[in-house]
């Protein structure tokens, strides 16, 4: 047997084989992946849990009914899962509580809401290590939550997926829902970012270099 990995074509090239060998046997429907494509890059992004998180800090109802049922609040806004996603369960992040979602076992996420999850998020060395000693690898992806901040580590299932509402900065009363949504990454969802001072400056303190 051969170990060397000179022998294994680039990824590109075996993207097109297994892709060749799927549609040659009638796996894939012609077109598929090419809507697919489209879903992942153009429907399915941080865009659609942003305008969830919007609408949860303008409008206390909503909020109300985001933390009892995610999944059906998110559909208020036009937002699906797929079948298999049965739970969206919401975690309300605090002044001095912070939640973090991860999986353990792969790399699931409330991908149709906040985005399919990054390279890092799928990273062994991670999903070990952000269970363990979640302060530490928050610090070394660049935020240090001081030790009176409780942090929450969320492992997700295939049934149940998790979505971080951030805190809302102090700094953004009054704004429009849209201004809003416009702060909202896909890390703050996923725990990794918070978006108060001073972890995340305000742009016009950004501006002035402060
Ligand atoms: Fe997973």
């Amino acid at each position: 047997m051969n170990s060397s990995s000179d022998n294994i074509a680039d990824i590109a090239r075996r993207v097109d084989a297994v892709e060749a060998a799927a549609m040659g046997q009638g796996l894939v429907r012609p077109g598929h992946l090419q809507q697919f494509t489209h879903k992942v890059e153009d429907e399915w992004t941080p865009a659609v849990g942003a305008a969830i998180v919007a609408h949860a800090w303008s409008n206390p109802a909503f909020k109300a009914r985001l933390m009892k049922n995610g999944i059906a609040a998110a559909a208020e806004l036009g937002a699906t899962m797929p079948p298999h996603h049965r739970h969206l369960v919401v975690l309300e992040n605090g002044e001095n509580l912070h939640n973090l979602i991860c999986c353990t076992l792969c790399s699931c996420t409330a991908y149709t809401v906040i985005g399919m999850p990054p390279d890092w998020y799928k990273d062994l060395e991670y999903r070990a290590r952000v269970v363990r000693e979640s302060r530490t690898v928050l610090r070394e992806m660049g935020m240090a939550l001081p030790e009176s901040m409780e942090i929450r580590v969320w492992d997700t299932t295939a049934d149940t997926r998790y979505m971080v509402l951030p805190y809302r900065p102090p700094h953004t009363a009054g704004w429009s829902e849209k201004q809003l949504a416009a702060l909202v990454s896909k890390e703050s969802m996923i725990g990794t970012a918070r978006l108060e001072p001073p972890y995340l400056q305000p742009a016009h303190e950004q501006a002035k270099g402060a």
